[in-house]
């Protein structure tokens, strides 16, 4: 059975999307540690990021600086950190979570609690940053 991520991949599960390309997409975390998580994933549904092959291993990291960088011109923080737990969910994922703290990076700490509007304000100023960004 496909991946939840691959459902939202396909269309058939809404997400807010922040960026995409043939091989990768992101989108914001509905659970969010802080406004503007953000996860990135390779459209390849393989569980374990370390079984990627080399290329969309290598390809994965690159989409996703493009995309912190992004996340960084809309989100005033000191740092956009990055996580890789996949406790959850079996489909290779990298979490870009904007930092004031090292403690903003700690999953065991209640979630933020956004409106859907905040969700896609937030996703379409990182839309726009990352696009104006890649062409
Ligand atoms: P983990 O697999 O431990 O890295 O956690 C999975 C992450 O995916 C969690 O932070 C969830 O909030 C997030 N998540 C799960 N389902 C969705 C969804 N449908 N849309 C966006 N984020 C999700």
């Amino acid at each position: 059975m496909a991946s939840i991520f691959s459902r939202i991949v396909a269309g058939e599960i809404p997400s807010w999307k922040v960026a995409e390309d043939d091989r990768y997409y992101a989108f914001l975390d509905i659970n969010p540690l802080a406004e503007g998580h953000t996860l990135v994933i390779p459209k390849q549904e393989v569980d374990y990021i370390f079984d990627l092959d080399e290329e969309t291993y290598t390809g994965l990291w690159q989409f996703a600086a493009s995309v912190a960088k992004a996340v960084q011109e809309v989100i005033p923080c000191k740092r956009v950190g990055v996580a890789v737990l996949g406790m959850e969910v079996p489909h290779t994922h990298i979490h870009l979570v904007p930092l004031q703290t090292e403690g903003d990076l700690d999953f065991r700490k209640e979630k933020k609690h956004l409106s859907p509007e905040r969700f896609a304000e937030i996703a379409r100023a990182i839309a726009v940053a990352f696009n104006q960004q890649t062409v």
